[in-house]
Parts: C-alpha cells; sequence; structure tokens
C-alpha cells in the first residue's frame, strides 16, 4: 500500500481470504488473457512462468517458477498459506527464495510465517528492517534462480531500502521487472522515506531498461492512477486507451499486471516528467520539480467516479 501499512495481521489475513482469484498468464505468449486451469501449465512444461497470487485488498504477489531446475521464487509472500497452497499445486517444484521489495507489513509481513512453513528458504531483500532477510542487497548485485537471472535495482524513496528486481531467463521472450510500491502501473509509490530527486533517478533507471520488458507492481492501482494521469494530459490519447482497457480488465475481474515499460513511457506522467505536456500542467520546467509537483497533487487527487 501507499498509504496506511500497519494494520493488526488478523485483519489482514481475513481481508486476505476475501480474495477469490488465482491468476495465471504466460510470459512467453503475446497473449494477455488469463487461464484459470492448471493444465495450462503442462503445456508449457520447459517455460518460465510467472503466476499472479492476489493478496490483502490490492496487493499482488508473484510465483516464479523455473521448470529447468524445479526451484521457485515468491516475491512479497504477504500471505504465505495461499503461496504454499500455489506451490502444492505445481508437479515437483520447491519453492526456495523470497524475493522481498521493501519493508512494509503488506509486502515483507509473511516472511516469517513462510519461513516457518518452508524449510531453507533465501530471502532477499535491500532493508535490514525486512524479516529473515539471509541475502541484502546492493545496486546491481546478480543472482540465478536455476536458469533465471535476476538483478537488483535499488531504487530508494518509497522506503530508503527499496529494491526492484530485474529477470532475464532463457526461457523469457521478454525481461520482467518486479517494481514494488516504486513504479506502479500508470503511477508510483509515495515518497515516505526520500525525495523527489530520488523518484526521478528510480524511474529513469526503470525507464532505461528495454522497452519489452514486463512490469510487474505491488499493487492493483491502476484505474485510479490512469484517471489522475488523463488529468494531467486530456489529450493523450494512448492514455485514454489504456484507461479504457484497465477499465474493461477490472469490470471483467481481471487484474492489470502486467504492463510493460514502453507503455510506462507513453501513459505514466511520473515516467514524462521530461515531457512538455506534463512539465506544462504542473507549471515547472526540470524533470525534478515536475515528480515533486506531480506527487503533491497526486496525494490529494480525488477521481471522478
Ligand atoms: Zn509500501
Amino acid at each position: 500500500m501507499t498509504g496506511f501499512h500497519w494494520r493488526s495481521a488478523a485483519g489482514l489475513l481475513r481481508t486476505g481470504r476475501a480474495w477469490a482469484g488465482v491468476y495465471r498468464r504466460q510470459l512467453n505468449t503475446t497473449a494477455v488473457h488469463c487461464c484459470h486451469s492448471s493444465s495450462a501449465w503442462s503445456r508449457h512444461s520447459n517455460k518460465m512462468r510467472i503466476q499472479i497470487l492476489s493478496a490483502l485488498e490490492d496487493n499482488y504477489m508473484y510465483l516464479l517458477v523455473d521448470e529447468s531446475s524445479k526451484q521457485a521464487a515468491i516475491v512479497d509472500p504477504v500471505n504465505p498459506e495461499k503461496v504454499v497452497d500455489a506451490v502444492k499445486q505445481l508437479n515437483d517444484i520447491r519453492l526456495t527464495t523470497v524475493l522481498t521489495t521493501h519493508h512494509h507489513w503488506d509486502h515483507a509481513g509473511g516472511n516469517e510465517k513462510l519461513g516457518s512453513l518452508v524449510d531453507g528458504l533465501t530471502v532477499y531483500g535491500g532493508d535490514e528492517r525486512i524479516p529473515r532477510v539471509t541475502h541484502r542487497l546492493k545496486n546491481g548485485d546478480t543472482f540465478k534462480i536455476g536458469e533465471m537471472s535476476v538483478r537488483a535495482m535499488h531504487t530508494p524513496c518509497h522506503t530508503t531500502g527499496h529494491i526492484c528486481y530485474y529477470i532475464t531467463s532463457p526461457t523469457l521472450d521478454t525481461p520482467a521487472v518486479f517494481t514494488g510500491d516504486t513504479l506502479f502501473i500508470g503511477g508510483c509509490g509515495r515518497f515516505f522515506e526520500g525525495t523527489a530527486e530520488q523518484m526521478q533517478a528510480a524511474l529513469s533507471s526503470l525507464g532505461a531498461l528495454d522497452p519489452s520488458t514486463k512490469v510487474y507492481c505491488g499493487h492493483e492501482y491502476t484505474v485510479s492512477n490512469l484517471k489522475y494521469a488523463v488529468n494531467v494530459e486530456p489529450d493523450n490519447q494512448t492514455l485514454r486507451q489504456k484507461l479504457a482497457e484497465a477499465e474493461a480488465d477490472r469490470a471483467a475481474g481481471r487484474p492489470t499486471v502486467p504492463s510493460d515499460i514502453r507503455g510506462e513511457l507513453a501513459f505514466n506522467p511520473f515516467m514524462r516528467t521530461n515531457v512538455a505536456s506534463v512539465q506544462k500542467h504542473t507549471g515547472r520546467s526540470n524533470p525534478v520539480d515536475t515528480m515533486a509537483a506531480l506527487r503533491e497533487e497526486k496525494n490529494s487527487f480525488k477521481p471522478k467516479l
């Protein structure tokens, strides 16, 4: 969450159960439909796969499965029981790794419980406040999980220790980046422990990734983010089309993740602080000042229903 992070564990687990969907999506295909049958997995048995797991009110956890080594990694397992259930449904897959984006409870709050449910977990993160962390990451650190190559991108601002995970694999057609509460689809996280300058640097580094890189963020905030973006750039037709698609996805109960870097550069105002129309909206003339003004305005923006 970008707002309130410190609700009780019991309350969070109660809301977590209210979520119905387990979404599966093949990164290796260009199709973006979700499939709900487990048989879809076996048809792609040599591929690396990413399973979207909803949690709490609007969080996403992501299960990354590397078939070559039969290993799985989980991003931000705030609902450990749901993660364990999802792994049990896969053939011969062992959960070995946790990738934590940041220490906020709705991202790192399941690490302790997951560690008690699964033996020998390696837990990555960039902040000493993350429970059970076994490997503290710095910017640019790399490691492998089976055939998956992971690169840590330190993106301080939402929290000082925030890490985005950039992942490539020989069986992925496009790279993937897990952006936690730094980059959302059409938006970015609040600046709880950092500055506009830091968010500008973080989003610039993400924007420099291969444009085809799929973006998997920490929350389903897309529709409200894009409504704010339309307020910033009412004449941006790519943005208006993206909002219509996102509203259709949500109306059908589908997640809006993933997007891609190419899209974010076209419709996310926080990725467009160097664009004249965005600067004009804020009345500022450089990216950092524009970033600060956007965040300030977004913090109190109420989209029309
Ligand atoms: Zn957060």
